[in-house]
Protein backbone atom coordinates (compact mmCIF):
# COMPACT_ATOMS: atom_id res chain seq x y z
CA UNK A 1 0.00 0.00 0.00
CA UNK A 2 1.43 3.04 -1.19
CA UNK A 3 0.99 6.49 0.72
CA UNK A 4 2.41 10.14 -0.81
CA UNK A 5 3.62 12.29 2.48
CA UNK A 6 2.77 15.76 1.59
CA UNK A 7 6.13 17.42 2.90
CA UNK A 8 8.96 18.99 1.37
CA UNK A 9 11.71 18.17 4.61
CA UNK A 10 13.22 14.35 3.80
CA UNK A 11 13.97 14.10 7.60
CA UNK A 12 9.93 13.39 8.47
CA UNK A 13 9.85 11.28 5.11
CA UNK A 14 12.67 9.05 6.74
CA UNK A 15 11.33 9.04 10.64
CA UNK A 16 7.72 8.37 9.18
CA UNK A 17 8.32 5.99 7.05
CA UNK A 18 10.15 4.03 10.17
CA UNK A 19 7.08 4.34 12.15
CA UNK A 20 4.40 3.41 8.93
CA UNK A 21 6.77 0.30 7.84
CA UNK A 22 4.93 -2.38 10.08
CA UNK A 23 1.49 -1.73 8.96
CA UNK A 24 2.48 -2.82 5.24
CA UNK A 25 2.40 0.86 4.38
CA UNK A 26 5.32 2.27 2.29
CA UNK A 27 6.14 6.20 2.22
CA UNK A 28 6.58 8.24 -0.82
CA UNK A 29 7.18 11.89 -1.29
CA UNK A 30 6.10 14.08 -3.21
CA UNK A 31 7.32 15.05 -6.85
CA UNK A 32 9.10 17.96 -7.13
CA UNK A 33 5.77 19.60 -9.40
CA UNK A 34 3.99 19.82 -6.76
CA UNK A 35 3.66 22.67 -4.21
CA UNK A 36 1.79 22.70 -0.52
CA UNK A 37 -0.46 25.76 -0.25
CA UNK A 38 -0.50 27.90 3.13
CA UNK A 39 -1.11 27.07 6.37
CA UNK A 40 -3.96 29.37 6.92
CA UNK A 41 -6.02 27.05 9.16
CA UNK A 42 -6.75 28.10 12.86
CA UNK A 43 -5.51 24.82 14.07
CA UNK A 44 -3.18 21.93 13.43
CA UNK A 45 -5.74 19.16 12.01
CA UNK A 46 -7.04 21.90 9.60
CA UNK A 47 -3.79 22.63 8.49
CA UNK A 48 -2.87 18.88 8.40
CA UNK A 49 -6.21 18.03 6.63
CA UNK A 50 -5.78 20.63 3.91
CA UNK A 51 -2.37 19.66 2.96
CA UNK A 52 -3.34 15.31 2.75
CA UNK A 53 -6.45 16.71 0.79
CA UNK A 54 -4.31 18.53 -1.54
CA UNK A 55 -1.94 16.63 -2.40
CA UNK A 56 -4.37 13.49 -3.10
CA UNK A 57 -6.04 16.23 -5.52
CA UNK A 58 -3.04 16.41 -7.24
CA UNK A 59 -1.31 12.71 -7.45
CA UNK A 60 -4.76 10.82 -7.07
CA UNK A 61 -3.09 8.89 -4.34
CA UNK A 62 -3.88 8.30 -0.99
CA UNK A 63 -1.95 11.16 1.31
CA UNK A 64 -0.59 11.61 4.80
CA UNK A 65 0.69 15.12 6.09
CA UNK A 66 0.94 16.29 9.85
CA UNK A 67 1.25 19.91 10.95
CA UNK A 68 2.70 20.70 14.80
CA UNK A 69 3.87 23.46 16.57
CA UNK A 70 4.38 24.36 20.65
CA UNK A 71 1.83 26.05 22.91
CA UNK A 72 2.98 28.00 25.08
CA UNK A 73 0.59 27.96 28.91
CA UNK A 74 2.07 31.15 29.67
CA UNK A 75 1.37 32.58 26.23
CA UNK A 76 -2.30 31.34 26.05
CA UNK A 77 -1.09 28.69 23.78
CA UNK A 78 0.61 30.04 21.44
CA UNK A 79 2.78 30.45 19.32
CA UNK A 80 0.72 27.36 18.36
CA UNK A 81 -0.38 27.23 14.45
CA UNK A 82 1.75 30.03 13.94
CA UNK A 83 5.50 28.37 15.50
CA UNK A 84 7.08 28.20 12.20
CA UNK A 85 6.84 31.98 11.89
CA UNK A 86 6.64 33.22 15.12
CA UNK A 87 9.53 35.83 14.12
CA UNK A 88 7.86 36.76 11.09
CA UNK A 89 9.76 34.78 8.64
CA UNK A 90 8.96 31.42 7.80
CA UNK A 91 11.31 28.54 9.55
CA UNK A 92 14.19 31.21 11.51
CA UNK A 93 14.72 28.50 14.18
CA UNK A 94 16.91 30.60 16.14
CA UNK A 95 14.93 33.94 16.21
CA UNK A 96 11.82 32.22 16.88
CA UNK A 97 12.92 30.72 20.11
CA UNK A 98 14.69 33.76 21.11
CA UNK A 99 11.59 36.13 20.77
CA UNK A 100 9.76 33.30 22.67
CA UNK A 101 12.36 33.17 25.33
CA UNK A 102 12.26 37.00 25.54
CA UNK A 103 8.57 37.01 25.87
CA UNK A 104 8.21 34.58 29.12
CA UNK A 105 11.66 35.94 30.33
CA UNK A 106 10.19 36.79 33.86
CA UNK A 107 7.54 34.05 34.26
CA UNK A 108 8.17 31.49 36.67
CA UNK A 109 9.30 28.03 36.56
CA UNK A 110 6.12 26.92 37.53
CA UNK A 111 3.89 28.85 35.16
CA UNK A 112 6.31 27.78 32.09
CA UNK A 113 4.86 24.80 31.61
CA UNK A 114 4.11 24.17 27.58
CA UNK A 115 3.55 20.88 25.03
CA UNK A 116 4.31 20.36 21.39
CA UNK A 117 1.14 19.55 19.37
CA UNK A 118 0.80 17.32 16.48
CA UNK A 119 -1.99 16.31 14.02
CA UNK A 120 -1.37 13.49 11.72
CA UNK A 121 -4.32 14.07 8.98
CA UNK A 122 -4.89 11.15 6.35
CA UNK A 123 -7.14 11.94 2.91
CA UNK A 124 -8.02 8.71 0.46
CA UNK A 125 -9.15 9.30 -2.88
CA UNK A 126 -12.49 8.23 -2.36
CA UNK A 127 -12.97 11.30 -0.10
CA UNK A 128 -12.50 9.62 3.25
CA UNK A 129 -10.59 11.48 6.00
CA UNK A 130 -8.67 10.63 8.73
CA UNK A 131 -6.99 13.10 11.84
CA UNK A 132 -5.75 12.13 15.11
CA UNK A 133 -3.55 14.96 17.51
CA UNK A 134 -1.01 13.99 20.33
CA UNK A 135 0.92 15.88 22.57
CA UNK A 136 4.17 15.53 24.46
CA UNK A 137 4.42 18.08 27.92
CA UNK A 138 6.95 19.85 29.25
CA UNK A 139 8.52 22.97 30.32
CA UNK A 140 10.39 25.82 28.67
CA UNK A 141 13.70 26.42 30.10
CA UNK A 142 15.29 29.64 29.96
CA UNK A 143 18.38 29.24 27.86
CA UNK A 144 19.27 26.33 25.20
CA UNK A 145 20.60 23.14 26.01
CA UNK A 146 21.75 20.90 23.12
CA UNK A 147 21.89 20.22 19.40
CA UNK A 148 19.73 17.60 17.92
CA UNK A 149 16.55 18.37 16.61
CA UNK A 150 15.36 21.44 15.10
CA UNK A 151 13.25 24.26 16.16
CA UNK A 152 12.24 24.64 19.69
CA UNK A 153 13.65 21.59 21.10
CA UNK A 154 17.19 23.39 22.79
CA UNK A 155 14.42 25.06 25.40
CA UNK A 156 11.80 22.21 25.98
CA UNK A 157 12.29 20.00 28.47
CA UNK A 158 9.74 16.75 28.42
CA UNK A 159 8.14 15.78 31.59
CA UNK A 160 10.36 12.70 33.11
CA UNK A 161 13.32 14.06 31.71
CA UNK A 162 16.16 16.52 32.51
CA UNK A 163 17.54 16.61 29.39
CA UNK A 164 15.78 19.49 26.17
CA UNK A 165 14.65 17.47 23.58
CA UNK A 166 17.58 18.78 21.83
CA UNK A 167 19.96 16.69 24.48
CA UNK A 168 17.93 13.50 23.63
CA UNK A 169 19.04 10.53 20.68
CA UNK A 170 16.90 11.21 17.61
CA UNK A 171 15.55 7.39 18.98
CA UNK A 172 14.64 8.47 22.51
CA UNK A 173 12.44 11.47 21.20
CA UNK A 174 10.37 9.53 18.65
CA UNK A 175 9.17 7.07 21.53
CA UNK A 176 7.39 10.42 23.41
CA UNK A 177 7.41 13.23 20.97
CA UNK A 178 4.13 14.66 19.35
CA UNK A 179 4.81 13.40 16.29
CA UNK A 180 6.15 9.40 17.11
CA UNK A 181 2.83 9.39 18.91
CA UNK A 182 0.27 10.63 16.16
CA UNK A 183 1.67 8.91 13.46
CA UNK A 184 1.99 5.25 15.74
CA UNK A 185 -2.12 6.45 16.33
CA UNK A 186 -3.04 7.24 13.05
CA UNK A 187 -0.90 4.29 11.15
CA UNK A 188 -3.43 1.02 12.10
CA UNK A 189 -6.54 3.94 11.53
CA UNK A 190 -4.98 4.10 7.84
CA UNK A 191 -3.82 0.34 7.63
CA UNK A 192 -7.60 -0.42 8.23
CA UNK A 193 -9.17 2.05 6.38
CA UNK A 194 -6.92 1.45 3.03
CA UNK A 195 -7.87 -2.26 3.05
CA UNK A 196 -11.46 -1.39 2.82
P1 LIG B 1 5.51 22.12 10.73
O1 LIG B 1 4.65 21.10 11.39
O2 LIG B 1 6.55 21.49 9.84
O3 LIG B 1 4.69 23.19 10.07
O4 LIG B 1 6.38 22.82 11.89
C1 LIG B 1 5.87 23.80 12.72
C2 LIG B 1 6.94 24.43 13.62
O5 LIG B 1 6.67 23.99 14.96
C3 LIG B 1 8.39 24.09 13.36
O6 LIG B 1 8.98 24.98 12.45
C4 LIG B 1 9.00 24.26 14.75
O7 LIG B 1 9.25 25.61 15.00
C5 LIG B 1 7.88 23.80 15.66
N1 LIG B 1 8.00 22.36 15.98
C6 LIG B 1 7.14 21.37 15.61
N2 LIG B 1 7.58 20.17 16.07
C7 LIG B 1 8.73 20.43 16.73
C8 LIG B 1 9.65 19.58 17.41
O8 LIG B 1 9.53 18.35 17.48
N3 LIG B 1 10.71 20.21 17.96
C9 LIG B 1 10.90 21.55 17.89
N4 LIG B 1 10.09 22.38 17.26
C10 LIG B 1 8.99 21.83 16.67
Amino acid sequence: MTVVLATRNPGKIEELRRILAPYGIELVGLKPDFEPGPETAPDFAGNALTKAREAAAHTGLPCVADDSGLAVDALNGMPGVLSARWAGRHGDDLANLELLLGQIADVPDERRTARFVCAAAAFLPDGRELVVEETMEGRIIDAPRGTNGFGYDPIFVPDGETRTSAELTSAEKDAISHRGKAFRALAPLLAEALRG
